[in-house]
């Protein structure tokens, strides 16, 4: 059983909610983080141990591994700014795509083979058709999405040669908060869309750009694919069983096939919360397709996985009930 796993950016946003399920489940997790972008305070469990350190810090990761005897590693830590992986690639390429190199490195010494990896559907770039299904051709628009899909490659290829087992998870946009409303989404600065709307709604920022209104759509703006922070969290779960169990190395969409707007979004946050949304209409986001949206059929197949949550008020009461609770979308710092 794979029942000791090192979870790097387990403070995070989807590697929190991960190593909740992942301890709720028995397994003994210890968590890899820089803090740089995770939060002390999004690690609830007693049991978790928390390492304050970099994946690329090979002398720790190496302690680790001998202290731990991890059966698997899933490999949240990365940044995840579109924009800033423009203006400074290199960051990007060294932290996202150079520093899991050590982390590999160290696991192939230490015999680990079993690794669970945040991708992206940013690796598909301007996706021809959808809804996008894994063999869509993968071409990045942006540095973020390349300095993922690097990985995967990476990661192909140490299959090839030390039988590496992986799972390359390429994320829709999560979304959402744990049921219990202890951990959530909590990004410095935040530029996702329901954090953002919510935010208008609570007057933390003045109003809501909507970022185009001429897309070639329904009703003029962007379509996206939310998903759950805690279906994507399951389906970690269900990647490392799938590995565990002697499956190939997999690669799979998690999104739940749902497409919806940003002026959807806006109403479901106003059917949410009673309060209406103070918008402006503003020109396109560089860099943003028309539309994302996963066919999550292959992840069914394989890893035996589906979304719980298929309607996006659901993640947007689930933001919700973080952001109006009693940390108010925050962890202390
Ligand atoms: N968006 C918007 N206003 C915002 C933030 C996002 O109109 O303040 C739009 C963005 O252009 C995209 C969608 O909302 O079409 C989702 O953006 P987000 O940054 O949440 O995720 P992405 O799909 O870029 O990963």
């Amino acid at each position: 059983a794979q029942n000791s796993i090192l979870v790097t950016g387990g403070a995070g946003y989807i590697g929190s909610h991960t190593v909740r399920l992942l301890a709720s489940q028995g397994r003994k997790v210890v968590v890899l983080d820089s803090l740089v972008f995770g939060h002390e305070g999004a690690i609830v469990d007693e049991g978790v141990e928390l390492v304050v350190g970099e994946v690329g810090d090979r002398e720790l990761v190496d302690r680790l591994f001998t202290e731990h005897k991890f059966d698997a590693v899933v490999h949240f830590a990365a940044f995840a700014y579109v924009g800033e992986s423009v203006t400074d690639p290199l960051k990007y390429y060294r932290n996202n795509t150079a520093e899991p190199l050590t982390l590999l490195e160290v696991m192939q010494k230490h015999g680990c083979k079993t690794f669970v990896f945040s991708s992206t559907c940013a690796t598909y770039g301007v996706p021809e058709s959808v809804p996008i299904v894994e063999s869509n051709p993968q071409d990045p628009i942006n540095p973020y999405g390349r300095s993922k899909l690097m990985v995967e490659w990476i990661l192909r290829d140490c299959d090839s040669a030390w039988g590496l087992k992986s799972a390359c998870l390429r994320y829709f946009n999560a979304s959402g908060s744990s049921a219990d409303g202890k951990i959530g989404e909590d990004h410095d600065p935040e530029t996702h869309l329901i954090p953002r709307v919510l935010m208008a709604i609570t007057g933390e920022i003045s109003h809501l750009d909507v970022f185009g209104t001429d897309y070639p759509t329904p009703d003029g703006t962007c379509i996206r694919d939310y998903i759950h922070v805690e279906d994507l969290a399951s389906a970690h779960a269900k990647a490392i069983d799938h590995l565990a169990a002697g499956g190939d190395s997999v690669r799979c969409n998690l999104g739940t096939g749902v497409g919806v707007s940003v002026k959807q979004i806006i109403q479901a946050a106003e059917e949410v919360t009673g309060k209406e949304v103070p918008i402006k209409y503003g020109p396109r986001r560089e860099g943003d397709p028309p539309q994302l949206l996963a066919d999550p059929s292959y992840a069914k197949e394989k890893l035996g996985w589906e979304a719980q949550f298929k309607d996006v008020h659901d993640m947007v009461r689930s933001a919700w009930s973080w952001m109006s609770g009693p940390q108010k979308g925050r962890y202390e710092k």
